[in-house]
């Protein structure tokens, strides 16, 4: 069967190159490389940018995006027993791959790469989530990225997207759609990879927005959000005493009722909410 480059099928360079998957690293491998193919698709137009890919594991994701036409990919991995097999993609695109070897959570890319940069990435569920919400709360917005496309447990996938009302709207919903478009392109079956996770995966693809849809200071939203969400059952006058000792007067000023949950308010409610705070703390 034809594949997206001349390299090995990836259960030969994982057999080769003994990449016994480690599930401390949350190691759930994508073997097939059409869907690698298929994700790299759903990244976006990706000739003329620069791409930074998290964990790549054996490559298949890498190979994707430089068979896309990828400028550079930029790939951090943590685990040095893929350096060999990623080595092996970096001949077969000369200049084009640069990996490093170390945990993405403490290297900052910037200096890498030229924008415009795309960032995708199929990685352990906590390290992205946690690299979701730093990519989408600097204090200045555009972001060095122009859009992420990120593999998720579905359930995740479905709390960035949700909607106010429903249950899984919180934290991830506010600050993903605050500055950012975020959709589910791809769901996937734990079959889908190796060795299979317990749970169903799905892709979001999030267009960073020119500026946020609502005016607010990313530290004081991220605050309130935080705040209200960690005690979702509790009306907001209680869940945000400790924000300011003034609170109920700067919910009503925001438009918001002192006795709703987090869960019923919007996100331009929550952004007015973040400017109320902000200004009563002047
Ligand atoms: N992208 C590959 C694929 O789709 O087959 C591998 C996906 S696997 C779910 C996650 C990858 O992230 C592994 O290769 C793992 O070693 C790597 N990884 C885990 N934590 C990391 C971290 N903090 N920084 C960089 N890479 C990490």
């Amino acid at each position: 069967m034809a594949t997206i480059d001349d390299l090995p099928p990836l259960r030969e360079v994982i057999t080769d190159h003994g990449l016994v998957a480690k599930k401390a690293l949350g190691q759930n491998f994508l073997l097939d490389l059409n869907l690698t193919a298929k994700i790299a698709r759903l990244a976006g137009e990706l000739s003329g940018c620069d791409v930074l890919e998290i964990g790549p594991g054996p490559g298949g994701l890498t190979r994707g995006l430089l068979a896309e036409g990828a400028r550079k990919v930029l790939a951090i991995e943590k685990d040095a027993r893929c350096l060999p097999a990623l080595a092996e993609i970096g001949a077969r695109y000369p200049g084009q791959l640069e990996v490093i070897n170390g945990d993405a959570l403490e290297i900052d890319p910037g200096q890498y790469l030229m924008p415009p940069i795309r960032i995708a990435a199929n990685l352990p569920y906590n390290v992205g989530t946690e690299l979701l919400v730093r990519w989408l709360t600097p204090p200045e917005w555009p972001p060095f990225w122009q859009s992420l496309t990120l593999m998720f447990q579905r359930e995740v996938a479905q709390r960035i997207v949700a909607e106010p009302g429903s249950k899984t709207y919180g934290r991830l919903a506010i600050l993903s759609q605050w500055r950012a478009d975020p959709r589910i392109v791809l769901h996937l079956p734990p079959e889908a990879f190796s060795p299979p996770p317990k749970v169903s995966s799905a892709v979001v693809h999030l267009t960073a927005l020119p500026a946020p849809r609502f005016p607010a200071d990313a530290r004081i939203l991220q605050e309130v959000v935080a705040r209200g969400f960690n005690q979702r059952r509790k009306m907001l006058r209680a869940s945000l005493k400790g924000l300011h000792p003034g609170i109920e007067d700067l919910l009503r000023a925001a438009g918001i009722k002192p006795t709703e949950r987090a869960e019923q308010v919007s996100l331009e409610a929550f952004c007015a909410l973040a400017r109320e705070v902000e200004a009563a703390r002047r």
